[in-house]
């Protein structure tokens, strides 16, 4: 168990310790039919709940959660108490005769099913080590049987990251083996992380607090699993693209019935039915919480209208054929009314919130004001599975506005505002200095107006990062917002923003995998140098370079030009300054950082012809993402 008291200098306030108990006696949190669901079928739990990779380092590890045994403490929402008693709930179930559930050895589930001469694999985890230990486990009371099949429900890392635990690659390239995923997976999979990927990185430091110590005053969980699992992440891309809803497909002798789902909660997802099972699998788009429609993490805004209707239609499809629903996080539910009674509330939840928020927008009303507006009607507020354990109505009304409206509101004098660090200094000076603005902040903090004592610190801070009292104070102020939320990602960002308001950023970094790096297009791979460009020291500089991959046999021409890497395929240049000649795989070890371009050159694996010193150029004007940007201070 880990040390609780050292993360939170304080415990809740009484405004929030109240809070907390209002929301105890408003839901019925002794209610146990999803306890009841959650353990249903339970064959065996790993002991201890450790997953090992490489050297010993532990990658996963359930034992730290212990404490959520114990009674609710005041600093936290006995709601999202409750939801990661059920979300830490772990080990080998089974959910009808013949399919069977790994869950809590991850953040995501292993679904396994039985067919006639091994076992089809759905969605394998975030890495590799974790979805081994889970098929071991799997295997130690369900017999020694090989994976004939593996299938990805969508195109999100927990959800593929681990296959390689799970499958050997050369048995699928082999063809023995066939994987599954829906049209446009691998592409989405793959870019998805691309172009934006440090910055989604960082800021899922925050979202999921992985680093954030366990416990009553810590991280406590994500409200869709535990937390993220620390191994190493591969892929092993799809060898059969399912793009047809209505498609029928037979793995292993395992007949399933497809319905497509992009732009869901991922662009490439698909739920199915397996008709011999009465058991339908709705991927991630019904979870156990309200999910995000704009993921605080950063992504493109998602469609609820869309996630509503591919819900309504799963219904109609599958709403008479299914006695068993489970999705790739969370428990079960069985029992065909009580299937069609979930997918019905989770229709209508994604639906209220898109429909409610255009209603609210087209009166006028702009995205931070629709999200105070903006309530669930009873019958989906009181509901366990619609609540923002998650998502919150709050940040998911502000994306639904996004997406149609943009980041603007409409109004002039936020068109041109400045930004942080000058509105901080200017917001100061107008009242009265710091010591002013200090004082006010603590007199908010004893109103428990802990919005406004986080926004007042926020300029503070800004104006001048050196001012330590700000800095604890709204440090202070974070740490009881987090206490009192029932979203997990919104506790863990209040958590993670009081941790480096007091200790500063830790150093970071992610470097991409070699595999990863391997399933790029050239054009992602030249876009990825493209944005790395440092443009204003590009200037008015021209370079022309034509490329020459030997073992893809590809040509290629990259032009600068006004500070744009401009790359076009199937071209040479006869005016260029330098022609690379080298193989694309000698360039997926230096982006992976594998081999540094001064041994591929060394070892003539990189060739140059022409003006050499051109490219080097080029390449000094590349500038490295930062991994570990700071965000609670200028
Ligand atoms: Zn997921």
């Amino acid at each position: 168990m880990s040390d609780s008291t050292a993360i939170g200098r304080a415990g809740a306030t009484e405004r929030i310790a109240d809070a907390n108990d209002a929301v105890r006696l408003e839901l019925a949190i002794e209610d146990r039919e999803d306890f009841e669901d959650a353990r249903r079928g339970f064959v065996a739990a790993l002991s201890p709940a450790l997953v090992r990779g490489t050297e010993g380092r532990v990658v996963w590890d359930m034992e730290s959660y212990s404490f959520l045994e114990e009674e609710c403490p005041d600093t936290v929402n006995p709601s999202l108490w409750r939801q990661a008693q059920l979300n830490a709930i772990h080990g080998l179930f089974e959910v009808v005769p013949g399919i069977y559930q790994v869950r809590g050895l991850d953040l995501s589930n292993m679904t396994i099913v039985e067919g006639r001469e091994g076992v089809l694999v759905i969605d394998p985890l975030i890495c590799a080590e974790t979805a081994a230990a889970a098929l071991a486990l799997y295997r130690e009371h369900r017999g020694p049987r090989a994976v004939t099949g593996l299938l990805y429900t969508h195109s999100h890392v927990d959800h593929f990251g681990g296959a390689l635990g799970v499958v050997d690659a050369a048995d699928v390239a082999a063809g023995r083996i066939p994987v599954l995923a829906p049209e446009g997976f691998l592409e989405h999979a793959i870019s998805e992380n691309v172009y934006a990927g440090t910055a989604m990185a960082r800021r899922a430091e925050y979202m999921f607090g992985a680093a954030l110590q366990r416990g009553p005053r810590g991280q406590v969980g994500t409200g869709l699993g535990m937390t993220l699992s620390t191994g190493s992440i591969g892929i092993v891309p799809p060898t059969r693209e399912i793009a047809h809803t209505g498609h029928e497909e037979t793995v292993d002798g395992i007949a399933m019935i497809f319905q497509m789902t992009p732009g869901s909660e991922a662009p490439a997802e698909m739920n199915f039915l397996f008709p011999n099972h009465r058991a339908l699998c709705i991927a991630e788009n019904a979870t156990h919480n309200l999910h995000n429609i704009i993921t605080p993490r950063g992504a493109l805004v998602r469609d609820a209208r869309m996630w509503s209707r591919y819900l309504g239609e799963a219904i109609d499809l599958f709403g008479e054929h299914a006695d068993a629903l489970f999705a790739g996080h969370q428990w079960p539910r069985w029992g065909r009314e009580r299937i069609v009674e979930m997918l019905a509330k989770q229709r209508d939840l994604y639906g209220y919130l898109h429909d409610q928020t255009l209603r609210l927008l087209n009166k006028g009303y702009v995205g931070s004001e629709i999200a105070e507006l903006l309530e669930l009607p009873t019958g989906l507020a009181r509901e366990w599975h619609c609540r923002e354990y998650y998502g919150t109505v709050s940040h998911n009304v502000k994306g639904i506005y996004e997406r149609y409206m943009g980041w603007f509101d409409g109004n002039p004098a936020h068109l041109w505002s400045h930004p942080p660090e000058q509105a901080a200094t200017r917001y100061m000076r107008a009242m009265g200095g710091a010591d002013a603005v200090l004082e006010e902040g603590r007199r908010a903090f004893a109103e428990g107006d802990y919005r406004w004592v986080a926004e007042l610190m926020s300029h503070a801070v800004f104006a001048d990062p050196s001012n330590l009292e700000a800095r604890e104070l709204e440090a202070r102020a974070l740490e009881q917002l987090a206490y009192g939320a029932e979203s997990a990602p919104w506790r863990n960002f209040f958590l993670m923003g009081a941790r480096e308001l007091r200790e500063g950023v830790r150093e970071g970094g992610n470097t991409p995998s070699r595999e990863m790096v391997a399933l790029l297009s050239t054009e992602q791979l030249f876009d990825v140098l493209a944005i790395r460009i440092d443009g204003p020291r590009a200037g008015e500089l021209r370079l022309s370079f034509n490329w020459i991959f030997t073992d893809t046999d590809e040509h290629h021409v990259l032009m600068l030009s006004n500070g744009v890497l401009i790359h076009s395929a199937n071209r040479q240049d006869s005016h260029a300054d330098a022609t690379v000649v080298v193989e694309r795989a000698a360039l997926n070890e230096l982006f992976a950082g594998i081999t540094p371009m001064t041994e591929l050159l060394g070892e003539g694996r990189l060739r140059v012809e022409g003006d050499a010193a051109k490219l080097g150029e080029l390449l000094g004007l590349l500038e490295e993402p930062d991994p570990s940007f700071a965000i609670v201070t200028p």
